[in-house]
């Protein structure tokens, strides 16, 4: 058995949720960050603060409240910039979520640079948002997205990839960590391989921002989106990174206020990065509250973070695998955080119904990654997810939930 040094995370009193819920009396065990994190009260209490002393729309205003208003969201975009050591803040586009993020990237860097005969590399692991607003794109500019095979054990072929590589290769879409396997992948090489080939590289950072620290300047990525939710901030709060020699020369996607530095009722002249991405009012109290995410995890250190819940996630995922009938999804060398699976005459809905009696929250279906699901084998499947808050004590409420679900069912 691998050790787990920590029965309880010593972080886990900081999240209210987790030490005041109960379901069906038990309290609960919340294994579902994957999708969304809790919020730690140093994030509510911000926010909170923020509406009721501080709050007034951004950039337009030049009374007190607006200009003290946009002091604290820029400064939410530096802290953004450091967090993921982005060299200038102008790279940090704030959007409403990691789609949306994507969604941007199709539509701005997407319609500049690619033009019928062009290739776009994706891979099979990816999250339904890395792989929709391409196929959009390919009906509309009659590109091919070529797509990176996976490897049984849940690894991304990386051989096929250099294989796919070609003059006619403009983009590389790739996840860092998959969503569904947990594989993380080598950004790096895959950077640097693309880059030789002449293909601008986006990453989709949604998972692995959350559990290890990010470099986007040593990755070399022209790229990188996330989501505030999983990052223990706000919902409608996102992030696309961009490198600013890329962004400068791109046009921008939605129109509106803010995005512009002039209007006439013939032409408009747009606003200099990154607010040509940033039409509208922005979410500005949900960025602050990123803001305080970051500032909380940075208290902790994400090299912390990262070697704690390697080691709950090393015991979750053997303490897993000893259960007869059960398979868990990939078991790639370099692997993290979550632990899909599938267990023999159970469907993965009666799974997650029989431990959330039990107060344990998993999450259950095809993870909007149809075709790595499919890929493994399978239609859907039951995953449990870790924050920082989980400790040894979650894991073994859900491998006893499972336990019992095999004698049920
Ligand atoms: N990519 C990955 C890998 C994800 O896990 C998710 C969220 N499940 C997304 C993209 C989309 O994130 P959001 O729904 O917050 O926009």
């Amino acid at each position: 058995m691998a050790l787990c040094e920590y029965e309880i995370s010593p972080w886990k009193k900081d999240f209210p949720i987790l030490n005041s819920t109960f379901i069906n009396k038990n309290p609960l065990v919340y294994l579902d960050s994957a999708a969304s994190a809790q919020k730690p009260e140093y994030v509510l209490n911000t926010c909170r603060k923020n509406y009721e002393t501080e709050y007034a729309n951004v950039h337009r205003g030049i009374h007190h409240l607006s200009e003290e208003e946009t002091a604290n969201f820029e400064a939410a975009r530096i802290k953004v910039q450091n967090f993921i050591k982005a060299k200038s803040p102008k790279e940090i586009i704030f959007t409403r979520g990691a789609t949306e993020s994507l969604n941007l990237a199709a539509n701005t860097l997407g319609k500049k640079i690619l033009k019928e005969g062009d290739e776009v590399i994706i891979s099979l692991m990816e999250h339904h948002a890395n792989i929709v607003p391409w196929q959009l794109l390919q009906d509309e500019k009659n590109i091919t997205i070529k797509v990176i095979p996976v490897n049984d054990d849940g690894s991304l072929d990386y051989d096929a990839f250099v294989n796919l590589l070609s003059p006619k290769t403009k983009l590389v879409a790739v996840t860092h960590m998959s969503n569904v396997l947990g594989t993380i992948n080598p950004v790096k090489e895959i950077t640097a391989k693309a880059h030789e080939a002449g293909a601008i590289v986006l990453l989709d950072g949604s998972q692995s921002v959350t559990h290890f620290p990010i470099d986007v300047t040593d990755i070399g990525c022209d790229f990188f989106a996330f989501s505030g939710h999983k990052l223990y901030a706000p919902t409608g709060i996102g992030v696309l990174y961009g490198r600013e020699e890329v962004l400068e020369d791109l046009p921008p996607w939605q129109g509106g206020g803010d995005m512009i530095k002039s209007v006439t009722m013939e032409k408009s002249v747009w606003a200099d990065i990154p607010a040509r991405f940033e039409a509208g009012t922005p979410s500005i109290v949900q960025a602050i509250g990123l803001g305080a995410a970051i500032d909380y995890l940075n208290s902790i250190g994400m090299e912390n973070i990262h070697a704690f819940e390697q080691n709950v996630f090393n015991f979750m995922y053997d303490e897993v695998k000893k259960i007869p009938g059960v398979r868990i999804l990939g078991n790639a060398p370099h692997k993290g955080g979550l632990v899909s699976m599938v267990m023999e005459n159970a469907h993965p809905q009666d799974i997650s119904m029989i431990l959330n009696q039990m107060g344990i929250a998993v999450r259950v279906g095809h993870h909007c990654a149809q075709p790595i699901t499919e890929r493994m084998g399978v239609t859907s499947s039951c995953r449990a997810s870790l924050g920082l808050y989980n400790g040894r004590k979650d894991v073994e409420a859900l491998v006893a939930g499972l336990w019992k679900v095999k004698e049920m069912l």
